[in-house]
């Protein structure tokens, strides 16, 4: 399924494959956005390491990034995302990083990573910080 505005930036698409050829997610055998282009169903547009080899690929200037965040608008993005991105926001690392991480980094004569509170991350995410945390 389609919106409108992906057929409108699908216009000059030929569906030739050559930004799937250029692509490294494809290269080790998972789908990204670049399967989507070549009308496969098979893809997620969360798979991508932001690499733009397939927007330099193409030969017909199709705008691949803005179709990648049109369908992400659309799809589920993969488990664990939104922890990831709390983690991000909370500390500027994807992984948890609690107390226990800055005891780690005074071992090792590290600063301590300075985390915003909880319910700030919900702030900026602009949920209820009762459901947020
Ligand atoms: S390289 Fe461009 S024209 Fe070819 S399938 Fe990909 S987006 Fe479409
Ligand atoms: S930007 Fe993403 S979709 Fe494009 S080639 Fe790189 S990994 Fe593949």
């Amino acid at each position: 399924m389609t919106s409108e505005r992906v057929d409108a930036l699908l216009e000059r698409c030929t569906q030739c494959g050559l930004c799937r050829e250029a692509c490294i997610v494809e290269a080790m055998g998972a789908h990204s956005i670049t399967s989507f282009l070549c009308g496969d169903e098979d893809y997620s547009s969360w798979l991508c390491a932001s690499c733009w080899r397939c927007q330099e690929a193409c030969p017909e200037g199709v705008d691949i990034h803005a179709v990648m965040m049109e369908r992400r608008r659309q799809e589920q993005p993969p488990t664990g995302y939104w922890a990831n991105f709390r983690n991000i926001l909370r500390s500027g690392y994807a992984l948890p990083m609690g107390e226990g991480i800055n005891e780690l980094r005074r071992i090792h004569g590290l600063d301590a990573v300075k985390l915003i509170p909880v319910d700030w991350v919900a702030i900026l995410l602009g949920e209820d910080s009762e459901k947020g945390a």
